[in-house]
């Protein structure tokens, strides 16, 4: 009978199994990986992906903030307008930069990975006092 040589180690490493081949998120060239769920080819994509996120993360973050509590500074500067162009030309940037592949992950990824995004907030009741 032939083994894989992943089932003979007793090393209590993780177990590692070859997973289906797919394409990496940075660069788009397909890749297996012993790692359920891996999503890149190597560090260096990762990294790429993860700096790009963070870079544009961080334009965004404060007009966000500021489009969810300063509603009126918001208005006033058509914040809404700024995040619609930021999003823009990250799309731009991707069409030229990464041949139209998207550079973010799909939002049920997303909420895989966090599922307390759509947990359910409890408040106290806002019964009034006696
Ligand atoms: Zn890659």
């Amino acid at each position: 009978m032939l083994r894989c040589a992943c089932e003979a180690d007793n090393s209590g490493a993780p177990r590692r199994t070859v997973q289906p081949e797919r394409a990496c998120l940075e660069c788009g060239v397909p890749f297996a990986s012993g790692v359920a769920g891996a999503e890149f080819c190597g560090n260096a994509c990762r990294m790429a992906f993860n700096n790009r996120r963070s870079k544009r993360g961080a334009e965004i973050y404060d007009l966000l903030m500021a489009l969810r509590h300063d509603r009126h500074t918001a208005t006033v500067l058509k914040v809404w307008t700024l995040l619609s162009r930021c999003a823009a030309i990250y799309r731009e940037e991707d069409r030229a930069e990464r041949d139209g592949r998207r550079s973010w992950r799909h939002p049920s990824e997303i909420l895989a990975r966090r599922p307390y995004l759509k947990a359910e907030i409890l408040r106290p009741s806002r019964r009034k006092a006696d």
